[in-house]
C-alpha cells in the first residue's frame, strides 16, 4: 500500500515538472454562436465593437475562417474541441445533449490538457454542449441561462476562483437574434437585422469583461484568447456549405499571440483546438484534421512539442557515464561520435564496438544528467521536434521519491539518441 503511494507522487512529481512552463498559461476560447464574420468586420470598421478592435490590432484574425458541413451549433462545437472532423468524431446531430449516444469519443481538448496536469473550464449558455463536456476532463462546467453579459459574468468568476489554463465560453446570442430576426442576406442585399447587431455589440461588451478579468488577475501576459465561432447564418437559418453559413471569424490576441495583422492561412475550426494546445505546450494527436495556427502565435506562444516530431531512430540510456556534470550535446559528424560512444564507455573492460551513424542523413542528440549520489536518477529524451527552423528536445529528469530503497552508488544517468538530421538551432527545454 505505501509503496504503491510512493510511486504515484513520483509519477506525479514527474508529470509536473514536465509542464512546469504551462502552468501559468491561460488558453480562452471565446465562441460567438453565429457570429457571421462579415457583419462584425463591418461592424468593427464602423467602430462599433471596440473590444475586438483592440484585440485585432493587438493580435491577428481572419475572416475567412471556415467551420464544418453541417454549418450547426453542436456538430461544429465538437469539431473546434476535438481537432477533427464529424466524420471522425461522431456527434452527428444538433437537437440535444443526447444521454443514449454517450459522450463523444474522441479525445477532447480539456481531456488532453488534464492529462497534462492543466486545469480546465467550460462555460456555455446551450445544455447540448454537454456532449462533450466528458466526465472528470473539467474543473468547472457551467450552463447559464442568460445573455453574454450574464455569460461573461460567470466566466470571470471561474477565471478568479478556478484559474483554468483551459477555458471555453459561448455566447448564443447572435444565433437566437439571427433565427428570430435574421441574419441578413448577402446574396439578396438584406442586411442583418438590428436585434442580430444588438447581439453582437453584446457580445463583444462580454469579450471585453473577459479580457478585463485576466488583465486584472494578471494573467493576460501568458494568456491567448481566440475569439472564433461555430456558424454564421443567412435569412433566419443556417446549416449549409454556403460561406455564409460557412464562414466564421478567428480573431487571436493576449501575451501568447503575435502582433501579425490579417492572418494569410486558410484556417478552419479544427484548427482551434490544436492552436489552443501548441499554447499550452501540449502535443496534438498525429489523426488529427487541425493544425496549429503558429502565425498567430508570438514566440513567446510557441512551444515546439507541436512541431513536426522526429522519430527517434536509435537510443542508448544508462546509469554510468563518467560524465560528472550536466551535460546536452549534438553531434554531427563520426570523429565526435567515437569520442562521445569512448567518453561513455570510459573504465570499462569491453566497449561495445561503436554503432553506426550515418551523418549525412542523421545526428546524434545525448544529455548527460550530472553526478548522483545514488540509483535512481534519469534523465530521459522525451521528444525531439523541428518547427521554425528550430530543433526542440524534451528533456525529463526524475529523482528518486522520498523513502525509496536507493543504491548508495555514484551515478551519471545519460540518455542518446539518434534523430534525423535538420537545419536549425537546438534548443534543449527542461
Ligand atoms: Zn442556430
Amino acid at each position: 500500500m505505501k509503496r504503491r503511494f510512493v510511486l504515484s507522487l513520483a509519477i506525479l512529481l514527474a508529470s509536473t515538472a514536465i509542464l512546469w512552463s504551462q502552468v501559468d498559461r491561460t488558453v480562452v476560447i471565446i465562441s460567438w454562436d453565429g457570429g457571421k464574420p462579415s457583419v462584425i468586420r463591418q461592424m468593427v470598421r464602423e467602430a462599433r465593437l471596440p473590444n475586438i478592435q483592440r484585440l485585432m490590432v493587438e493580435g491577428s484574425y481572419s475572416w475567412t475562417a471556415q467551420t464544418i458541413v453541417p454549418s450547426s451549433t453542436l456538430q461544429s462545437h465538437t469539431s473546434m474541441v476535438t481537432g477533427v472532423t464529424m466524420q471522425k468524431h461522431g456527434v452527428t446531430w444538433n437537437d440535444k445533449f443526447r444521454e443514449e449516444e454517450g459522450f463523444v469519443k474522441v479525445p477532447t481538448i480539456f481531456e488532453l490538457a488534464k492529462k497534462a496536469g492543466l486545469k480546465t473550464a467550460m462555460v456555455v449558455s446551450k445544455s447540448k454542449l454537454k456532449q462533450f463536456a466528458k466526465p472528470g476532463t473539467l474543473d468547472a462546467e457551467e450552463y447559464v441561462r442568460g445573455d453574454a453579459l450574464k455569460v461573461a459574468e460567470v466566466a470571470v468568476k471561474v477565471i478568479e476562483q478556478v484559474k483554468p489554463n483551459l477555458m471555453l465560453v459561448h455566447f448564443s446570442d447572435p444565433d437566437s437574434a439571427g433565427h428570430s430576426y435574421g441574419w441578413g442576406n448577402e446574396k439578396k442585399g438584406i442586411p442583418p437585422s438590428q436585434e442580430f447587431l444588438n447581439a453582437v455589440k453584446r457580445c463583444d461588451k462580454a469579450t471585453g469583461e473577459i479580457v478585463n478579468a485576466l488583465k486584472r488577475n494578471g494573467r493576460w501576459e501568458k494568456a491567448l484568447v481566440i475569439i472564433t465561432a461555430d456558424h454564421g447564418g443567412h435569412d433566419k437559418t443556417h446549416g449549409s456549405s454556403d460561406l455564409e453559413d460557412v464562414n466564421i471569424p478567428w480573431i487571436a490576441a493576449g501575451g501568447l499571440a503575435a502582433k501579425k495583422g490579417e492572418l494569410q492561412g486558410q484556417i478552419k475550426t479544427m484548427d482551434t483546438a490544436a492552436t489552443a494546445l501548441a499554447a499550452l505546450g501540449i502535443k496534438a494527436p498525429n489523426d488529427w484534421d487541425g493544425k496549429p495556427v503558429w502565425e498567430a502565435l508570438g514566440e513567446r506562444g510557441e512551444v515546439s512539442m507541436n512541431g513536426k516530431q522526429l522519430p527517434i531512430i536509435a537510443e542508448w540510456k544508462g546509469n554510468h557515464s563518467g560524465v560528472t556534470e550536466p551535460k546536452r550535446i549534438v553531434i554531427t559528424n563520426a570523429r565526435e561520435w567515437e569520442e562521445l560512444w569512448k567518453q561513455v564507455h570510459k573504465g570499462k573492460i569491453l566497449i561495445p564496438n561503436i554503432p553506426t551513424v550515418d551523418f549525412n542523413k542523421n545526428m546524434v542528440v545525448a544529455a548527460f544528467m550530472g553526478q548522483k549520489p545514488t540509483s535512481g536518477y534519469a534523465i530521459q529524451i522525451t521528444e525531439v521536434t523541428h518547427s521554425n527552423g528550430e530543433i526542440v528536445v524534451k528533456l525529463k529528469e526524475t529523482k528518486p521519491p522520498k523513502g525509496a530503497i536507493v543504491l548508495q552508488v555514484l551515478t551519471q544517468p545519460f540518455h542518446i539518441v539518434v534523430v534525423s538530421k535538420v537545419e536549425g538551432k537546438v534548443r534543449f527545454v527542461e
